[in-house]
């Protein structure tokens, strides 16, 4: 039996087999591919793909897929098998170069934004080598990028390498001015932590609103002061333990390197933290991730849950971005460091990052709008909509040293680059301490905290990465033009940190507060995705994305659209889903219940004609109330869904989404809810929160 480490990545075309398996020179040139970016040779494709079949038939693949990330947020895939007919009647076995390198599925039937009506219905896939292929169920998966017939990208990882592409050209300037002339690629790195719930799949199947929402759409809070108690734990530690030894087994043959761990912010939820890697191959890997969670759950009697709010009332889900930026020759750059010089260059990229934080508040924000995380970011709840940045105290006091040229910490200071000491180092546990901000710097790193469980990181991580590029291009702008290096960084230094101070707030960010003072220091509060996207296409975000190669003004318009259909459809199917349940469940329910009660309280009457109906009529007028006040609701709900009109543009769309339906369904929910705490529990048709989370 091998053990789990030697298992380690055995579904995976990685290093190690490529040097084992190919000629050395298609090996250097593919590493020169993967490592520097360089077009790779059609014939060297060739080899790579013989190598790449040989070794998944060895490990009894027998078709192979280009696997991308169309617009719907999750993955998609083809499925070829590897079978030519010689014409004789018998089979060969080929996968030749082309077919590596470029994949043509229909495209029609993911989101595009209307950029195929306007050219054509055929869609690309093209390899991105710098991610490993591997072997999932019997298929032979090729991480591809995916774009149209005129070359817009209709995918969520095409933006992503355009992105690191374009940090990776703006921030080798930088290095170079620092005399880092052995750096060769800078990218970003980052480590997901991702949150989901793990129910009984059997309470899952009678849930209408789980099965096609992810979320509840009903469901009273369950009784208080129920907390995640020795008794919920007895009853699925086996389970779940069970769950997450073979959940770590899957992605590790798969390469991913993972982590579990228990969560214990609300009952039933649980945290999966990889290990950090390149951006663009963690999102693949958070992608495989959220789908093997699902099937091993599956396989365990349990469903897996990656809504971001599946349970009002309930912590949601939220997938913690952890990202840093790093180089080949293995620097962290947002590492301190141990001497003034790299804390120079330290506290350049730091100025980057707060810079392109607070000038693209808006990008940033837009990029976790989701009609899911709605219910996290501007609820009440961790994080805010509110985009700022936790610095820790030790840290600010560093930057309010150099924007107010005094001393640091009060000691005296010799004439170092840039007036600084060499800085303290910033432990984890010393800036780890704010647990209420959106972007909270962690000792070496960032840790973006906004991002909804269920949505891929590819989006925030390309906006993010383009806007620190953009800082970083004019900081190489100006300082490459500078007579004297020192002085120049210096100026430069203290007066981004003096514009950008505002993006830093180190308190509560749940506090009311904060609200108040955020809008007096002219931050954005955008509360929900109907507020927030059209921010995609500002004037100035747009500028941004063309400029760096990111998207086109067509591209960028089609992410904008794309965005807000996929929220007017998720609130159209939640509310139409609300109201079948509605009709068909609660209401009849309660119905049921109010005319058992009442010829209980008949017969009652027939037989001791004496004894008191109180108790009886007082909950049958309860029962009475309620089910008038929802049986009102539902009829509200459904004019609002039939009031919604296609024919008007997708902005209005959402705004009457948001406002209307929204608060119809709210509305539906109050008095369903106030129903289930009043009807007997043999006549509540569907599973409560206290069966789901206590079981
Ligand atoms: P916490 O729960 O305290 O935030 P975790 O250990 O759960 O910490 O998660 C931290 C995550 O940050 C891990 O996925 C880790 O790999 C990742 N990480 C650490 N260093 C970096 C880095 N330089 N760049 C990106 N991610 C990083
Ligand atoms: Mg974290």
């Amino acid at each position: 039996m091998m053990n789990s480490c030697e298992r380690f990545g055995e579904n995976v075309f990685n290093d190690a087999v490529m040097q084992k398996r190919l000629p050395k020179e298609t090996y250097k040139a593919l590493k020169r591919t993967i490592q520097e970016g360089q077009t790779l040779d059609p014939q060297i494709a060739g080899v790579v793909a013989n190598a790449m079949k040989d070794w998944a038939l060895e490990l009894g693949a027998t078709h192979y897929t280009h696997w991308f990330q169309p617009m719907t947020g999750i993955t998609a895939e083809k499925h070829d098998s590897f079978i030519k007919p010689v014409g004789d009647g018998s089979v060969l076995l080929e996968f030749s170069g082309k077919e590596l390198v470029q994949g043509e599925p229909d495209a029609s039937s993911f989101p595009s934004g209307g950029i195929r009506a306007t050219f054509e219905a055929r869609g690309y896939t093209a390899w991105d080598p710098t991610s490993y292929a591997f072997i999932k169920e019997g298929i032979l998966c090729i991480p591809t990028a995916f774009c149209s017939y005129g070359g817009e990208a209709l995918d969520k990882k095409t933006p992503l390498l355009r992105a690191m592409q374009a940090l990776n050209k703006q921030a080798l300037r930088v290095l170079k001015l620092f005399g880092n002339e052995d750096v060769k690629r800078v990218y970003p790195t980052a480590g997901p932590e991702q949150e989901y719930f793990l129910i009984d799949k059997e309470d899952f199947k009678k849930r209408p609103d789980l099965i096609t929402t992810g979320r509840t759409l009903f469901g009273a809070a369950p009784s208080k002061g129920q907390e995640l108690d020795d008794h919920y734990f007895g009853a699925i530690r086996t389970r779940v333990s069970g769950f997450m030894k073979e959940l770590n087994e899957e992605l590790w043959k798969l390469g991913v390197y993972s982590k579990t761990e228990h969560n214990e912010v609300a009952p039933a939820q649980h945290e999966m933290a990889p290990v950090f890697a390149t951006v663009n191959v963690v999102a693949d890997h958070n992608q495989l991730a959220m789908e093997v969670m699902k099937r091993v759950a599956d396989k365990h009697g349990l469903t897996c849950l990656l809504h971001e709010k599946p349970f009002a009332g309930i912590n949601g889900s939220g997938k913690h971005n952890n990202y840093s930026l790093s180089t080949d020759t293995g620097m962290n750059l947002l590492d301190p460091g141990d001497t003034p010089s790299e804390n120079a260059q330290f506290l350049l990229f730091l100025a980057a990052i707060i810079q392109a934080v607070d000038d693209y508040q808006d990008l940033l924000r837009v990029s976790i709008a989701s009609a899911g995380n709605d219910h996290r970011l501007g609820a009440n709840e961790a994080p805010p909509a509110i985009i700022s940045m936790f610095l820790g105290d030790e840290l600010t006091a560093v930057i309010d040293s150099i924007i107010s040229e005094s001393a640091y910490n009060g000691k005296k200071r010799e004439s170092m680059l840039l007036g600084v000491d060499v800085l303290p180092a910033f432990p984890k546990d010393n800036t780890d301490r704010n647990r209420t901000s959106p972007f909270a710097f962690t000792g070496n790193k960032f840790e973006f905290r906004s991002l909804g469980s269920a949505q891929s990181i590819s989006g925030p991580n390309t906006n993010l990465t383009t806007a620190i590029a953009e800082s970083l291009c004019q900081y190489a702008d100006e300082l490459e033009a500078a007579k004297d290096f020192t002085a120049a960084i210096n100026t430069l230094i203290r007066r981004v940190l003096k514009a950008h101070k505002r993006i830093i707030f180190n308190g509560n960010n749940y506090d009311p507060s904060w609200v108040v003072e955020a809008e007096k220091r002219g931050l954005m509060n955008l509360k929900s995705t109907v507020d927030a996207a059209p921010y995609y296409i500002a004037e100035k975000n747009v500028a941004l994305l063309k400029k760096h190669g990111i998207f086109s003004e067509t591209e960028v318009h089609s992410r904008y659209e794309i965005r807000l259909e996929k929220y007017v459809k998720v609130i159209n199917i939640e509310a139409m889903c609300m109201s079948n349940m509605a009709h068909t469940l609660i209401l009849p329910a309660a119905l049921t219940y109010s005319s058992e009660v009442a010829q209980e309280a008949g017969a009652k009457k027939s037989v001791a004609p004496s004894l008191s109906l109180e108790a009886e009529t007082a909950l049958l007028e309860k029962l009475g109330a309620g089910i008038t006040e929802l049986s009102k609701a539902i009829d509200v709900l459904d004019k609002a869904i039939a009031g919604q009109d296609e024919e008007k543009d997708l902005p209005e769309q959402a705004a009457y989404s948001h406002d209307t339906i929204i608060t119809a369904m709210n509305e539906v929910r109050k008095y369903g809810d106030a129903l289930e705490v009043i009807v007997a529990k043999k006549y509540w048709p569907i599973p409560t929160y206290q069966d789901i989370l206590f079981y």
